[in-house]
């Protein structure tokens, strides 16, 4: 064969290839995302360098060591996924580094704190809150200045429910007080009800409690979810039933991407790709990675249209 017609043979090879590799992920999302669930740690985080206990998928991940690394990694990550805003627990210590980027989440600071931060600019929440590892729930008196100050201050609240850990922690991690009579989405009722003006997001989607969660959304048009943390240490498969269980009933617009990267920075990676491998459109991809947290958060038109631009 001459040279002419083997470089001709290769050029329709390699565009028919890629013909076919972009039908086949003709569905894919490849826009911006807001990540509604990550965690910025100092040194005294006992999970650095601790690997992730197998999930239910049957996958482990390698632990980053230190705070340095965490930022470091978790950066690329954001960097290589289109990851535009990340709402960070603790991100008062990133968000220097990076303010276009990092939005502030406060918690488990004294309310002073919180209320200068929000004085200053620089408060985009308030949470996570997860007082279910110590057994207690949304409605219980403790959590109630919170759930007031939040709605004062006119900045939302994300709450986690279950999952608490991987599989098992009560009794292989110590997480002694978790408990699944706790876990219902149902125990935000009364506080919502309380606060008309409070915006809550629900960490973890409220799996698995998809039919009261319904319930929940169609009852508190003001409630939402994140599917953080569900999207890596879920099978796929039951993440893909769950969202299309919510988005059938009517309720795709309320759920927003989340990683809940601690130590962990691959989880961000599984977790965008669970989400975009499923079957959902484009459109239904772009809420629930953009569009639905853009506007639970306030971005301004001017932010988002800057977004999708880049
Ligand atoms: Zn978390």
């Amino acid at each position: 064969m001459n040279r002419t017609i083997f470089f001709l043979l290769l050029t329709s090879l390699l565009v028919s290839a890629h013909t076919h590799a972009d039908d086949r992920v003709s569905a894919r999302y490849t826009g911006p995302i807001i990540d509604m669930h990550v965690h910025a740690y100092d040194e005294s985080q006992p999970m650095f360098g601790m690997p992730h206990p197998p999930t239910l998928r049957g996958e482990t991940y390698t632990a980053v060591t230190t705070p340095e690394e965490q930022w470091e990694k978790t950066l690329e990550q954001f960097q290589r996924h289109n990851i535009v805003k990340a709402l960070t627990s603790d991100g008062q210590l990133w968000v220097h580094k990076d303010p276009g980027r990092i939005l502030v989440s406060a918690r488990n600071i004294p309310e002073e704190e919180i209320i200068s931060l929000h004085s200053a600019g620089r408060l985009a929440a308030i949470g996570e809150l997860n007082p279910f590892y110590g057994g207690i729930r949304a409605d219980h008196p403790s959590q109630a200045p919170l759930f007031a100050l939040a709605e004062t201050l006119g900045v939302p609240v994300g709450f986690h429910i279950m999952p608490g850990g991987p599989p098992g922690a009560i009794y292989s991690l110590g997480m002694v007080k978790v408990r699944v009579a706790n876990a219902n989405p149902r125990q935000l009722e009364e506080v919502l009800v309380r606060h008309p003006r409070l915006k809550v997001y629900i960490i973890h989607g409220g799996w698995p409690y998809v039919d009261d969660l319904k319930a929940m959304l169609y009852a508190h048009p003001q409630l939402y979810v994140d599917i953080s943390a569900i999207n890596w240490a879920l099978p796929a498969a039951e993440l893909h039933s769950y969202l299309k269980s919510l988005i059938n009933a009517g309720f795709g617009d309320r759920i927003m991407f989340g990683s809940d990267q601690m130590v962990w920075p691959q989880t961000i990676e599984v977790a965008v790709e669970s989400v975009n491998s499923s079957d959902l459109s484009v459109e239904q991809k772009a809420a629930i990675f953009y569009d639905n947290a853009a506007r639970f958060l306030g971005l301004s038109d001017k932010e988002i249209a800057s977004h999708k631009r880049e």
